[in-house]
């Protein structure tokens, strides 16, 4: 099958076209350009619409959807304190109901590729990993799914109760059996498996030695937290004798199949380190902003050429999940960390060209996606659009700037893998009514099972 897509401006992540075009055939990208444009089977013709590379999210966790609103004053360890004996009762059905929230969320805001790090398995619970995996693909979605573990109890000196913790032997056969029966290697891959131990404070150094050398094995990519918080610094130096990097460094979890949430709280020579190794950041700048948890060096590390994406980290500590709202974020932290540092050149601190290459080819950096992030010949068929005369938008100079600085409540239309999933800002591929109303209901059905 053959779809044309044609917008007002395409940027196609280098190029600005007016009345640029894009001919997929099988969800490939044949062919960009501008004017004439080819005949095709399908035709997606939207002349008020900006239309880019479909937007990355480089950090997340689905479930969390079903727990917005909890601990909303919380540093990070106080309000995980808070959640982690509610997140003990989830079950498939609060993951599908909480995934399927999230996902549409995405989709509506520009999301084509997202990952998702799920870490809680509670004992006597099946079929949480694989409810993630249907959802996608029910709503059309691009998925990374990161096999996660949590396996330091408070008993053993970690944060989370031991009610949420699993056995490391557990988890690594677990971990491999979601790789034989979900990872796709092939280029255009609608999934594929990460492997991704949740922190420094709810594993053990043993555990993420084992992931990654399970990860390498199979050669799949390995994700986790790091460097979020003073508080977990704090934790490593008096755990480990090492601030968190160092500890990732004696680890062997650096490398160009490695990428990290946050990246706050690391020195110079850590931004170097990072981005001499090739390893990823995924900067979660509303999610950051939420817990206060600090501003990540995203000029820093940007001039480093380091890797860096976006995510919108999961929804109990970002109550929203639209990437074009973390693009505006993710320019304003940037400009106000620099004015804090008493920099005159501050607003230049991040300009939206580069914010929105973070959403985009960025991310696909991170997730290891050389298929993804750009429109080009040969790139994956994944396009978003966004409405440009709109009472937000009309009559705005320059359209990427204003995009990002009035970032759009939901895109207009959403191209996966050269199918139309979002055309006129609704989703086609579920109603969203119906799952706007399961989120309710299983929100409240772990709030009560939950008994706080
Ligand atoms: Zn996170």
């Amino acid at each position: 099958m053959t779809l044309l897509i044609r917008a007002g401006l395409l940027y196609t992540g280098s190029q600005e076209l007016q009345g640029g075009w894009v001919l997929a055939r099988d969800g490939v990208i044949a062919k960009v350009g501008s004017g004439p444009a080819p005949h095709t089977d399908v035709v997606l013709d939207e002349p008020n619409c900006v239309a880019m590379p479909g937007l990355v999210n480089a950090h997340d966790h689905m479930y969390q959807w079903a727990t917005r609103g909890y601990a909303p004053d919380g540093t990070l360890f106080e309000w995980l304190r808070t959640l982690y004996p509610i997140w003990a009762h989830i079950d498939a059905g609060i993951v599908r109901g909480a995934a399927r929230a999230a996902m549409a969320r995405l989709l509506l805001s520009g999301c084509t590729l997202s990952t998702d790090h799920h870490y809680v398995f509670p004992r006597g619970q099946t079929g949480l990993f694989e409810t993630l995996v249907d959802s996608a693909r029910e709503l059309g979605l691009r998925f990374h799914p990161c096999r996660g573990s949590m396996s330091l109890g408070s008993s053993a000196g970690g944060l989370p109760p031991d009610s949420v913790v699993e056995k490391e032997d557990a988890i690594l056969a677990d971990t491999e059996e979601k790789i034989h029966r979900f990872h796709d290697p092939r280029p255009g891959s609608m999934c594929r498996v990460v492997v991704a131990p949740c922190s420094p404070f709810s594993v053990t150094p043993q555990l993420m030695r084992d992931s990654s050398e399970l990860a390498r094995r199979h050669g799949v990519r390995l994700h986790t937290h790091l460097a979020e918080t003073l508080d977990e610094e704090r934790f490593c130096v008096e755990r480990f004798g090492r601030r968190p990097m160092e500890l990732m460094e004696d680890l062997e979890w650096t490398g160009d199949d490695v990428w990290y949430a946050h990246g706050i709280h690391l020195n110079d020579a850590e931004v170097s380190r990072v981005a001499e190794t090739r390893t990823g950041i995924a900067h979660c700048p509303s999610s950051n902003m939420r817990l206060g948890a600090g501003a990540c060096r995203v000029e820093d590390l940007v001039r480093a050429q380091a890797r860096v994406g976006l995510g919108v980290d999961g929804s109990a500590s970002n109550e929203e999940s639209n990437l074009s709202v973390e693009v505006h974020q993710a320019l304003y932290l940037a400009r106000v960390r620099a004015g804090i540092l008493g920099r005159d050149d501050a607003p230049r601190a991040l300009d939206a060209r580069t914010a929105w290459r973070l959403a985009t080819a960025g991310g696909a950096e991170c997730l290891g996606r050389d298929d993804c992030g750009t429109l080009e010949p040969g790139k994956c068929a994944d396009v978003a659009f966004f409405r440009v005369d709109d009472l937000a938008h009309a009559g705005v100079d320059d359209l990427l700037a204003g995009l990002a600085l009035a970032p759009p409540a939901r895109a207009e239309a959403v191209v996966v893998n050269g199918r139309v999933v979002v055309r006129e800002g609704r989703l086609l591929t579920a109603d969203e009514d119906e799952i706007a109303r399961d989120i309710g209901a299983v929100s409240r059905r772990l709030h009560d099972l939950s008994g706080v």
